[in-house]
Order: C-alpha cells, then structure tokens, then sequence
C-alpha cells in the first residue's frame, strides 16, 4: 500500500509558506500578523478557501479557532487534529506556528491524493492567539477550546488599543458567515503539533526529526519590597529601609540556590525601582522571576527556597511574593511519541528525543487527548524573529512524518 508520505509534496508546502507570509508580511521579511487583525483575518479567509479547493470543510467556534476538516468513514468518531496557530508575534518570523498549520494541510492532502479516506475524521487546526502579544496570556484559542478558560475570563482582556478580545473576537466570526461554528470542548482522538524547534539541538546534530518528549514547566512570580524613601545624604544606615538593597539580596540568593541543578534556568527580567531617583534610598522594588526545568520536583524545591529567600533578606522591609502562573512540566502520550518516532524510522529519517522548552498549545492539548508534537530544525534556534528560516528539506521531512503519524491514528483503535 502507498504510504501518506510518499504523496507529501515538499515544493507545494514550501510555496504554501511564503503565501501565507504575504499577510502582514514586514518589510524586513518578517511577519506581524497579531491575532484577530486584519493581517490574520486575510490569512484565515485564504486558508479557508485553500481548504474548500482541497474538500475540506472548514468550521469554527466562538474562540475563533480555524478547522478544516477531512471527513472519516466514521465520521461520528472524534477526530484526529493536526496543526498550530498562525498568529505571529509584531516581529515575527515566517516559520512559527504557520508551519504546524500548513503541514498538517499538507499531510491531509497526501492522505487525499494517496486515495485513502480514514477511518476518523482528521481536522487541521489553527489555533487563536497563540502568542500572546497583542491579548496577553497567550494560548487563549486552545485554553477555551479545553475549557481551560472560559470566554467571560478572556473576553474583557484589553490590547494596547483599548480593544476587548471579546469584540476582537466578535469582529472575526462577523467575517467568517459562510463557516458554520461548531461547539467548544469537542472530543478530539489525538492531536500532533509539528513545529519548528526554536532551539538550537536539531540543527546542531543534523537531525530533521525531533520527537518532543514533554514541555518544560514554568513558574512566573512577582515579588514586592516596601521600605521607606529617605535622603541619601542625611539617613542613617541603621535607620534605612532600602528596598533596592533588600530586592538586591533576594536575587544573589536566588540565583545560587538556582544554580544546583545546572540545568535550571532562573531569569529576573524586570526590575520597577520607585522613586527611582539617585539621590533617594528606594522605597519600593518590584521584580519578576521566570523559573524553568523539566523535573517538577526540582521545580517545587526552589519554589520553596524562594519564598524562604523572600523571608529571610527583607530585613526591615516588608515583602510580598505572588506566583502568577504555574504550568507544570508534562510529558506526552507515549502512543503518540512511539508513531511518530516509528514513521521517522520506517522513512529512514534520522531522529531523537527532545524537550520543549518552550510552551505550546499542545500543552492545553495534552489534558484533553493524547498529544505530541514534531519539531524540526531552524537556523540558529532563531525564532520570534524576522530573520526565522528552516529549510525546505526539514519542513518537508516533517510533513511526511506527520502525513503517515495521522494515518496511522485516524485508523488505530488503540486510542
Ligand atoms: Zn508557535
């Protein structure tokens, strides 16, 4: 029998790509096509028309997700999903998200050309707001799609603009009247997210394949230091309340307590001093941590460690932690991993276990079905940025994986 794969056209993905890079195409090469813009509102009515010239039925729902659906022999079945999102950040790259959509597109089309119909129904998704940039957090089409989150959480959520995601959302289904919407927290078999790596190991390795094994968990705090502002010239040191001093201690000793395992990444990315004038002891700091690693236990180790920190440098300041996001490391569906790890194998691609770093809606996913995700390499680990490139060869390895990891679960009874 002819495998899906042998039917992946890597030309035709390619110039799929840098179509859908012509909205909001940047001058630098670039992409800022935010979610719910015009840019993407263009970019969704293509993929829609792509879609129906392929037989595919495109649908929606109140988050505005994009589906694109070829029918199964059981089409009551819950269908096996593919794909991404293809919003971008405002400089944003041609590659992330937009190549886990068309992929998936391509995938199906093999499926199609190779004359099977699949058992399961099998549906390429784009997810809404991914990135996160314009309507932040991020991940709002797939966290609604889980039931993660609800639309009267999301809907007030403002831009820059003033604009509520809720019209946002309203304006972009308003557009979509010929595609019927479907309901929220549908049953999904399976789902594969391809995805370039956006990190530097495939490419370092020469291996187009990388079969993801989980997503490194994350642990978002604030932190708040009250002291007092005081003359810099005429106020004791025993009398100080510095919070800049305090705040200072706080993360040197974090960032030794970090340290053990190597592995673990600890970033203080922002620092608000108040007044903020040089001639005054601080009166107020506020900073971020952003701590990482894939082992949960390690993770609630120093998670444990900063609030002890956090207590015991205040000194005479007072000080307030607040965690504002906590998503634990997972690891995917062993089922998945292993059909994707055995269609690279019986295609002769090279490839190896690899950790997300970074997160994905594969990760909402992964509560609701069993999920994977393949990457491929990019240049230089680049992304969420112009200069992103993967070549045509690793995109078109990954396709082909996925064309025959689809196959193979739209007709397994296994999931
Ligand atoms: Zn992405």
């Amino acid at each position: 029998m002819a495998r899906p794969s042998d039917h992946v056209d890597g030309a035709r993905l390619w110039r799929r790509l840098m179509d859908l890079s012509r909205f909001g195409a940047r001058p630098d090469g670039g992409v800022d096509r935010q979610t719910l813009t015009e840019a993407e509102i263009a970019a969704r009515a293509h993929l829609v028309a792509l879609g129906r010239s392929l037989g595919l039925a495109p649908f929606t729902d109140a988050a505005a997700n994009l589906f694109l659906r070829l029918p199964g022999r059981q089409p009551d079945r819950p269908p096996v999903m593919a794909g991404s999102h293809i919003d971008s950040q405002p400089t944003g790259g041609r590659f992330d998200g937009a190549y886990g959509v068309l992929a998936a597109l391509e995938a199906v089309e093999a499926i199609r050309t190779a004359g099977l119909v699949p058992s399961r129904p099998i549906e390429v998704v784009a997810f809404t707001n991914e990135e996160g940039c314009r309507f932040a957090p991020g991940m709002t089409g797939s966290d609604l799609f889980t039931g993660v989150r609800t639309l009267a959480e999301v809907a007030g959520i403002r831009d820059a603009a003033g604009i509520a995601q809720g019209e946002a959302l309203s304006a972009v289904l308003a557009c979509d009247r010929d595609v019927p919407q479907r309901p929220l927290l549908r049953p999904v078999a399976a789902f594969v997210e391809p995805h370039i790596e956006q990190g530097p190991f495939l490419e370092r390795d020469r291996i187009p394949i990388g079969v993801v094994t989980g997503i490194q968990g994350t642990r978002r705090y604030r932190v708040r230091v009250t002291g007092e502002a005081a003359h810099a010239g005429t106020a004791e040191r025993h009398e100080r309340r510095d919070a800049l001093m305090a705040a200072v201690r706080m993360i040197a000793a974090i960032d030794r307590t970090a340290s053990d395992p190597a592995d673990t990444k600890l970033t203080v990315g922002m620092l608000q001093v108040t007044p903020n004038a040089p001639s005054v002891v601080p009166a107020a700091v506020e900073f971020s941590i952003d701590l990482r690693h894939p082992d949960n236990a390690v993770v609630d180790r120093i998670d444990a460690e900063i609030r002890a920190i956090v207590e015991a440098e205040r000194g005479p300041c007072a000080a307030a932690l607040r965690q504002i996001q906590h998503n634990p490391s997972l690891a995917f569906s062993p089922a998945v991993r292993g059909a994707i790890a055995a269609a690279a194998g019986r295609l002769g691609l090279p490839h190896r276990d690899i950790l997300s770093a970074a997160g994905h809606d594969a990760r909402q996913l992964h509560y609701a079905c069993p999920t994977g995700m393949i990457f491929v390499p990019c240049r230089d680990g680049v992304s969420h940025n112009p200069a992103e490139w993967a070549e045509p060869g690793d995109l078109t390895a990954g396709a082909r994986v996925l064309a025959d990891v689809l196959w193979h679960l739209a007709e397994s009874d296994a999931i």
